[in-house]
């Protein structure tokens, strides 16, 4: 029963607006759940950032009501941002086997293995955090082990639907839980929170068998050395590739730290099943008849540092493309990531491989792990919720999959679209919008958390655009005289062997201008730099329409 005066809370610090970063909260009272802490990659405008990571200053500010985080599975967008958070909330992880097996991968790399707090959990478990009950139903993914969750509070129950799609013959024959979905619908759900990936298309997403039949059709007809690139965390697709290699008496080589970590892993908790003798180090692979051989390989987004990218530049320390090598991108490139993949297929070319790449339709050779709208609408009508918000996407999709739930039935105004940080507040079975949280992202650069802001995205970008300028002087404060310099170095800007007159006319500028404000007695740093920048600046972009960054350096003896 709903407490009098308390209210049930929903909303997002990621995954809204958004492939990457998901991070969802449920709060009732004083009572909060987290649903999975994710990482994101960064955009390019993003210069030199490495990952970005939810804004959790709304959990560390109610850091005594944060009970718990719940893993649906073990993709970098869900578990990614776990270290980070664990560093200032130390809360217990709950997740499948696999999943916390790949969170401790992380936190062993951390260094946060011995403090971390995790609970795996079966479809089975029930979970107590404060006043929410946690229940888990299996769903079918692009990685095993991946579930939905149900959160029983006094004010009705919500689901989330994890990342998923249906898959009526799964590689494991593991089947999503459909009478579970069905039981929840049936006994009342007020909220539904579901993956808005494929909104946008059509129809039913194909089976991952199917996956299967191709690679073993392909590796029948190869008579030479076969590359596999693929997502590591893609297990079943790796354990399909296994079967195919036995198949053909082939050997598996596996290059790529993050593949031969979760094959690690996978392999140690049961989740993939494969012949110890089928395995075979990388230098073996130069060895065998070309064959007998398949190398399983990171670098399906064409990641230049990925195995697959350094074999395509001829740079990978065992392994190097041979021509006749078979080459198959088992893997769709994410928004954003084409470019790099093209050019990795450029490079696997010229060195005389074939290469199997371009949509998943027509290769036959990778299908997505998320639901089309068909299957969309399937959950929608198996869980019944008195209200809707579509989660796990941009906002287009997120669009999409509220219009896909008006088709089936569900009210217009009982759809919430929101943004991050908007929350849908329900109170006696009523929702509506509330005060908004923070939320937003934290950029990642080598060690500093959260120390990369839009000032030095802003310097970074014009560094990159126009160069930089740095003016070195030393003057005396005494007599009011420059008693070295001005010296002016430039990176990035012009060449300067034949730009020596423009650099001698700068000289120039900068020696009259701090000349003028001696003389009227101005001294203080941040007049003299401010002066010598916007003289400079307006003679530069005068000269050369460029505005690089100018950095004056003065000296006072
Ligand atoms: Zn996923
Ligand atoms: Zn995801």
């Amino acid at each position: 029963m709903a407490r009098s005066g308390q209210k049930l809370q929903i909303f997002a610090l990621g995954g809204l607006g958004e492939i990457g970063k998901n991070m969802y909260v449920v709060r009732y009272g004083d009572d909060i759940v987290v649903i999975d802490a994710g990482l994101k990659f960064p955009e390019d405008e993003m210069l030199g950032v490495d990952v970005v990571i939810p804004d959790i200053s709304y959990l560390v500010e109610n850091r005594d009501k944060v009970r718990g985080i719940v893993l649906t599975h073990g993709h970098e967008d869900h578990i990614g941002a776990v270290p980070y958070v664990l560093r200032q909330l130390n809360v217990p992880i709950f997740g499948t086997r696999l999943t916390l097996g790949l969170v401790g991968i992380k936190l062993k790399e951390a260094g946060l293995a011995s403090q971390a707090r995790l609970h795996p959990v079966t479809t089975e478990s029930v979970v107590r955090l404060g006043s929410i009950l946690v229940t888990f139903f299996r769903v079918n993914h692009s990685i095993p082990d991946a579930v939905g969750v149900a959160l029983t509070t006094p004010e009705g129950v919500v689901v989330h639907t994890g990342d998923f799609k249906f898959d009526q013959t799964p590689v494991d024959g593991l089947h999503a839980d459909y009478q579970k979905m069905a039981d929840l619908g049936r006994s009342g759900v007020l909220a539904l929170l579901s993956d808005s990936t494929n909104a946008e298309r059509p129809g039913y997403t194909g089976s991952e068998r199917r996956v299967g039949e191709n690679l073993k059709r392909i590796f029948k007809q190869t008579r030479s050395r076969i590359i596999v690139a693929t997502f590591a965390s893609n297990v079943n697709r790796i354990q399909q590739i296994f079967s195919a290699a036995e198949l053909t008496g082939r050997k598996v080589a596996i290059v790529g730290r993050s593949m031969v970590n979760v094959v690690g892993i996978a392999r140690e908790l049961g989740y993939l099943k494969l012949d110890e003798a089928m395995l075979i180090e990388p230098e073996e692979a130069t060895k065998l008849p070309p064959e007998k051989v398949v190398v399983l390989s990171t670098g399906s987004q064409g990641e230049p540092l990925s195995a697959l990218a350094r074999m395509a530049r001829g740079a990978h320390k065992t392994l190097s493309i041979l021509p006749g090598d078979v080459v198959i991108l088992s893997a769709t490139p994410i928004p954003g990531n084409e470019r790099f993949v093209a050019r990795v297929i450029d490079a696997l070319f010229r060195l005389g491989a074939e290469v199997i790449y371009g949509p998943a339709s027509e290769t036959g050779v990778h299908v997505s792990g998320h639901g089309s709208q068909e299957e969309l609408k399937l959950m929608l009508n198996l869980i019944r919720p008195k209200y809707f918000i579509p989660i796990h996407g941009e906002y287009r999709m997120q669009r999409r999959h509220a219009l896909l739930a008006e088709e089936v039935g569900i009210p217009k105004n009982h759809i919430f679209v929101l943004d991050l940080g908007d929350v849908v507040e329900i109170q006696n079975g009523v929702a509506r919008l509330g005060p908004r949280v923070n939320a937003g992202q934290v950029l990642i650069d080598g060690l500093g958390v959260g120390d990369v802001g839009n000032i030095v995205l802003r310097d970074r970008k014009l560094l990159s655009q126009d160069g930089i300028l740095v003016v070195v002087v030393t003057l005396s404060k005494q007599k009011g005289t420059i008693l070295s310099g001005p010296d002016i170095i430039s990176r990035g800007f012009v060449y300067v062997r034949e730009s020596e007159p423009l650099m001698e006319e700068a000289t120039r500028i900068v020696t009259n201008t701090l000349n003028r404000l001696m003389t009227e007695n101005v001294s203080d740093w941040s007049s003299l730099k401010n002066n010598v920048k916007d003289a400079l600046s307006r003679f530069l972009y005068e000269q050369t329409r460029r505005r690089p960054m100018i950095l004056p350096i003065i000296m006072e003896v």
